[in-house]
């Protein structure tokens, strides 16, 4: 299957699961994960029409997106994977969306480097929904409270919840969570759903979809 079939299958996939959920189409936005994959493939799913991505190293970003974003300014790069704030003033240079708040240490660096630069990615805040001692994020019962803490300590507006469900558990329940917590906290983005259950989360009221080997498949980390 070529990355555009692919891309087409998960776009079908996708409207599906919003009309089963009673919303409109076009409600979600899929956001396509290069991490591993080469900058062709990036530029292969531009040709099908896919305009925003998702890398989970700021490193590996770097190494891509600069040409990818020269070429297509719309192009919309979120990064998802863990955030140490010594990559900050990377981070908010090359990203548009920033998934991985999830201490204040990280609230801090971004709210500095974002006046320093005079550039403003929206953020999500990083829900721990399994409260897995070895995964980023933070606990549930302290989201509210941190989200309403980056706004009026940290002058940052948040935008939205991610969460990574534990391998091996029904993923709805933590879908569920997120969304409660969302609205909880008065923000608006759930990102939340991957290859393997991103319908589930479009039931569980998704807005942001990050799906990585369905469209572009099989990660090769050896390779990497
Ligand atoms: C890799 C990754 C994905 C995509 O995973 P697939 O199973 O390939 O769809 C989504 N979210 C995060 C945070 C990831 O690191």
């Amino acid at each position: 299957m070529t990355i555009s079939e692919a891309l087409g299958r998960v776009r079908a996939v996708i409207e599906g699961a919003e009309e089963e959920a009673g919303r409109p189409t076009g409600s979600v936005t899929l956001i396509a994960v290069s991490k591993t994959f080469p900058e062709a493939d990036v530029r292969a799913a531009i040709a099908a029409g896919q305009f925003v991505f998702g890398e989970n190293r700021v490193q590996e970003a770097a190494t891509k997106f600069p040409s990818v974003k020269a070429d297509f300014p719309s192009v919309e790069l979120h990064l998802i994977g863990p955030l140490q704030s010594n990559k900050a003033r990377e981070a908010v240079a090359l990203f548009d969306v920033i998934h991985s708040v999830d201490r204040d240490k990280i609230a801090a660096a971004l709210a500095k480097e974002m006046r320093t630069q005079n550039r403003f990615p929206k953020l999500l805040v990083q829900v721990n929904t399994g409260e897995e001692p070895q995964k980023a994020g933070i606990a549930p019962r302290e989201t509210v409270d941190f989200v309403k803490r980056c706004r009026d300590v940290h002058g940052l507006a948040i935008t939205g919840l991610m969460c990574i469900p534990p391998v091996g558990d029904p993923p709805a329940p933590h879908f569920a969570l997120l969304d409660e917590l969302a609205r909880r906290a008065g923000v608006a983005f759930r990102s939340m759903g991957m290859s393997s259950d991103y319908e589930t989360a479009i039931g569980q009221g998704a807005t942001h979809v990050r799906v990585g080997s369905a469209i572009f498949g099989f990660r090769d980390y050896g390779a990497a």
